[in-house]
């Protein structure tokens, strides 16, 4: 349910280019979990072409579907191709975020319910059971196929959407389309130019209060903005709550003092995997990656309310620290 707000929001920003003369073909399906809406402009039959590519890589991606590589490969399978490639990418982007991106945190994901909607806070000694399975040296990769070892388990739920707004990208760039609005959950994938030749304005959802925006990045042209909230997906247990962005050092939600990261890059794929990790870094950490890779922009929500956006966001709609390199 909260996930629907993250598109309410993206349609609420959709909303602002309504004034443009060509009104945009659109699409809304349920894939990867979440509700998505495609809006195109230029290339109404696209559209056909975007939803058959999300389900395609829902089928191949998803945990819970016990027929996709990575149910496969979480089963004992060896898995090349796409999908072995993507948890490839997914180890990289856990070795440069120093672990804070860990896809192997699938059974700490299904120990704490997040997977199958029976959340519940585990004890202590589930929690260390559990992690002695999690880590990246238990996936082998080889060639151009994975295995994993000592009961690991993948979950590629915090890049998966990103790496579908690539593919979606991809498509897009070989069609007739001149521009385009996708909303895949909390990933906002933008396409070319409107007709009208104004930048993309895209809310960011306010935490305390998910179906309003606090703010709004103005973005040109094609990028993804991939936004991480503890707000999107939790529970709350005896008055406290808890969210589905897990800390692979401690096992339990990350409480890093920010309640949602979104970060804007070029790649979908790498952004998503990014907002999670800097989620689990907390401000300082992933300030410090930030100006050491600056290979993307973000915009940070402190528990506190604070917005810190890193130097290269237009962001309006709100009072903000700029973050300097
Ligand atoms: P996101 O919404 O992109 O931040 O991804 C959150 C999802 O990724 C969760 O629902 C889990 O399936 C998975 N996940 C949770 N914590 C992590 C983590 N530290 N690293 C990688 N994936 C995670
Ligand atoms: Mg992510």
């Amino acid at each position: 349910m909260k996930r629907l707000f993250c598109l309410i929001l993206a349609v609420a920003a959709l909303g602002l280019c309504a004034c443009s003369a060509d009104a945009p073909a659109q699409r809304e399906l349920f894939a990867m979990d979440t509700l998505m809406s495609l809006q195109v402009w230029g290339d109404e039959t696209v559209l056909g072409e975007l939803t058959g590519e999300l389900t395609r890589l829902d089928a191949l991606l998803s945990v819970t579907d016990a027929s996709s590589d990575i149910a496969r490969l979480n089963d004992g399978a060896t898995i090349d191709g796409e999908a072995a490639a993507l948890v490839a990418r997914a180890a990289e982007y856990s070795a440069e975020t120093g672990g804070a991106f860990d896809p192997t945190v699938y059974p700490l994901v299904r120990l704490w319910g997040f997977t199958e909607e029976t959340q519940r806070v585990p004890d202590s000694d589930e929690i260390a059971s559990a992690l002695a399975h999690v880590g990246t040296e238990n996936i082998l990769l080889a060639d151009n196929s994975v295995t994993l070892q000592n009961g690991a388990a993948v979950d590629l739920g915090g890049i998966a959407k990103g790496y579908a707004a690539d593919c979606c990208a991809a498509i897009l760039s070989a069609s007739e389309a001149t521009a385009a609005l996708l909303s895949l959950g909390g990933n906002v994938q933008t396409y070319g130019t409107k007709p009208d030749g104004s930048d993309w304005q895209i809310g960011i959802a306010d935490p305390a209060a998910p179906d309003s925006a606090i703010g709004v990045i103005s973005v040109g042209g094609t990028a993804a903005l991939v936004t991480s909230g503890g707000y999107q997906r939790n529970f709350t247990q005896n008055g406290k709550t808890y969210h589905h962005i897990l800390d692979p050092e401690t096992g339990a939600p990350a409480e890093s003092g920010l309640s949602s990261v979104t970060v804007i890059a070029d790649c979908g794929a790498m952004a998503d995997a990014y907002s999670t990790a800097l989620f689990v870094m907390g401000l300082d950490e992933a300030i410090a990656f930030w100006r050491e890779t600056q290979t993307f922009e973000a915009v940070f929500i402190t528990d506190a309310g604070e917005i810190f956006a890193t130097s290269g966001v237009s962001l309006s709609g709100c009072e903000f620290t700029v973050v300097t390199p």
